[in-house]
């Protein structure tokens, strides 16, 4: 067969491809099954607002420490994940986790700040998200006003009648949209005006060469402000960061400059620490 008249080259390279799909398969199954017996962690990344370095919010992110690998990064195994229906089930373990995480605080009377959580496409227009959201808000005794969803553009770019019938139901109870890694994505720009949502995040990799995306930063920032919409900062990790932004008036940053995602106890002393701003 053609295959074996190959040079070595190709054999070398058929074997890496085999590899890669047999290694995608194994992720797949274990991450599967760590969902299923709940073994993920997740991490919470405060928010701040620059002026009076307090938390404006925070982000869940998910953690997986794989038994024999250790800590396998999101941008590892999301893309598998949404290969598949798993990250719907990966997503709904994240829901689930904060709610119940939120509740708690709520009930032991500290003032928390809203918390994200980040939804893909797939999930979003799954038929039951609204309900799923709305159902385990009651369920944890915790209210729409504290969480927030953060969707990319991918989710606008799908058709806009779906997209706004969730996004109204959500927001109905409370709950602030965020366009996640914004600026990155392909959409047009009509939607902003168009779909209800909340808060613009400005992509980290604008943020992390600030001095060659200032007319970007600054275009994004101001049209924010126009459309009435808020405006956060992602990936912010200096103060020289922080001044420009100030300049331009964007005061929500999120970045290693105040914190890492961190572990939930350690969250709750940086919440402690620094207070919710009003
Ligand atoms: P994202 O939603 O844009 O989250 C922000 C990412 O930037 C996080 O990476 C965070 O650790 C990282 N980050 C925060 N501050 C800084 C900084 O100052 N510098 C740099 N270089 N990075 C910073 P992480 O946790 O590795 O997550 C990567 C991506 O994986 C997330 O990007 C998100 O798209 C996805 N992800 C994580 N958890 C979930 C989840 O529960 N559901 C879905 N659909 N995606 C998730
Ligand atoms: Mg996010
Ligand atoms: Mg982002
Ligand atoms: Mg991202």
């Amino acid at each position: 067969r053609a295959k074996n008249q190959g040079s070595n080259r190709y054999v070398v390279y058929e074997a890496t491809m085999k590899e890669q799909s047999l290694n995608k398969i194994k992720i797949e199954s274990e991450l599967r099954r760590d969902i299923a017996n709940r073994k993920l962690t997740v991490y919470y990344q405060p928010k701040f607002d620059t002026g009076s370095n307090q938390l404006v919010g925070s982000e869940a992110l998910i953690r997986w420490e794989h038994e024999e690998s250790g800590f396998i990064p999101p941008s590892k195994f999301i893309p598998i994940a949404e290969e598949s229906n798993l990250i719907i089930d990966l997503e709904r373990f994240v829901i689930t986790e904060v709610f119940d995480t939120i509740g708690e605080w709520k009930r032991k009377g500290m003032p928390v700040p809203r918390t994200s959580i980040n939804i893909s496409v797939i999930h979003f227009y799954q038929e039951d998200f609204v309900d799923f959201i709305i159902k385990n808000l009651a369920t944890y005794e915790i209210d729409g006003s504290d969480i927030e969803i953060e969707i990319t553009e991918s989710v606008i770019m799908r058709g806009e009648e779906r997209v706004n019938r969730n996004l109204l139901a959500l927001r109905e109870v409370g709950v602030e949209i965020s366009v996640d890694d914004f600026g990155t994505g392909y959409s047009s720009l009509s939607y902003l005006q168009k779909l209800s949502v909340d808060r613009l995040k400005i992509d980290q990799s604008f943020i992390a060469d600030y001095e060659s995306n200032k007319e970007i930063i600054s275009a994004i920032i101001s049209m924010s402000h126009n459309l009435n919409l808020k405006v956060i900062a992602e990936g912010v990790e200096t103060s020289n960061q922080i001044g420009f932004l100030q300049n331009m008036n964007c005061f929500e940053v999120q970045g290693y400059f105040y914190s890492p995602p961190v572990e939930r106890s350690n969250y709750e002393d940086i919440l402690t620490k620094y207070g919710v701003a009003s």
